[in-house]
């Protein structure tokens, strides 16, 4: 049969924002998508189809049934196998393109891996489920300079933005630094389809917008979509904070993060989580002897109480930590360091 894929874009360049030039843009495009699951694997079918030039999908997870209701891109031979999401993500897409460039990353993005994994992108996708990791990136985005599309959604609602460094407030702008999660997931009251492919869509938008130079045409602000109780709202941006911490300050404590070391969280006032990133256990009463000589100490088999210059430790044996009395995540991070070790 005759090759006719060279008109496959033929729709596309007729819009005219886009035309043939914003095409050979697409094609010379690179893109990261971090999380295939309901939002990545429809920002990804979209962007492949579109010929975008380059896309690496990274996710840590393999497909399960749950996932089929509303991750496009796997069936119930995937499902059946447990394939790596990012592995059958891709070979879906070299089906929809084989004219792109494809690269499935299986990992957690971490403060490790990062600029590995983005360093050699124009745009990055956000398509994960979960604070910690969109933090981190919006701390490494900050750093490069380099855009990204906040995308979250969970039941029937969802939000995006296009996060510009510099330019746009950025998430600590937007969410504040001490959000920790305790939200709504997927996995506590659900979602459905429909809103995860609206959120996906519209980041696509905005990635074909920036991708293609229609900078006009970028969405100032939040787009929040409920599509069980009708609300389509856009929110302004309004102004970045000065005083922001990440991309004001530039301060980026997640990226400081050593491998195989900890995450840092917030939980309320003057109390901060820190989580070995590996899985460990810590040998509790041996750790209190070396202590006691250093502060003061309470322990059992599962938890241990330290304290020292007026700064509480709650140590777990699977090496998670409640710090008491800082507030400045690097000084949580050393004083673990320092007691506990990482
Ligand atoms: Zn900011």
């Amino acid at each position: 049969m005759q090759d006719t894929s060279a008109q496959r874009y033929s729709r596309q360049e007729l819009f005219a924002p886009i035309g043939a030039a914003g095409q050979a843009r697409l094609a010379k495009a690179r893109v990261a998508i971090v999380g295939v699951g309901a939002l990545g694997t429809v920002s990804a079918g979209q962007l492949a189809r579109a010929g975008v030039g380059f896309l690496r999908c990274i996710d840590r997870d393999v497909v399960d049934w749950t996932n089929l209701q509303r991750q496009v891109l796997f069936d119930e031979r995937d499902a059946e196998a447990g394939v790596a999401k990012a592995t059958a993500a891709a070979e879906q897409l070299r089906h929809f393109n084989s004219r792109i460039q494809v690269e499935p990353v299986t990992a957690d993005l971490t403060s490790a891996n990062i600029h590995t994994l983005l360093s050699d992108v124009d745009l990055i996708v956000d398509a994960t489920d979960n604070v910690q990791v969109r933090q981190l990136l919006n701390d490494w985005a900050v750093s490069r300079s380099i855009p990204w599309i906040y995308g979250a959604a969970v039941s029937s609602y969802g939000v995006t933005c296009l996060i510009r460094p510099g330019v746009t407030p950025c998430l600590t702008c937007l969410f504040g630094e001490g959000d920790t999660g305790g939200h709504d997931t997927c996995d506590t009251v659900g979602v459905i389809a429909a809103v995860t492919g609206i959120i996906a869509s519209a980041q696509v938008a905005e990635a074909l917008k920036f991708l293609t130079g229609n900078q006009a045409a970028l969405r100032d602000g939040l787009l929040y979509v409920d599509v069980w109780h009708n609300e389509w709202r856009s929110l302004p941006f309004g102004d970045r904070r000065m005083d922001c911490p990440t991309c004001g300050l530039r301060q980026f404590p997640l990226l400081e993060a050593r491998s195989g070391s900890v995450t840092v969280t917030f939980c309320g006032r003057q109390t901060i989580q820190v989580r070995p990133q590996a899985d460990t256990t810590v040998n509790l009463p041996h750790l209190a002897e070396r202590l006691r000589r250093l502060g003061s100490v309470r322990a059992n088999d599962s938890l241990l109480r330290f304290e020292v210059d007026e700064i509480q430790l709650s140590l777990f044996a699977d090496g998670r930590a409640l710090i008491h009395g800082v507030t400045d995540p690097a000084a949580a991070r050393s004083f673990y360091a320092r007691y506990v070790g990482m």
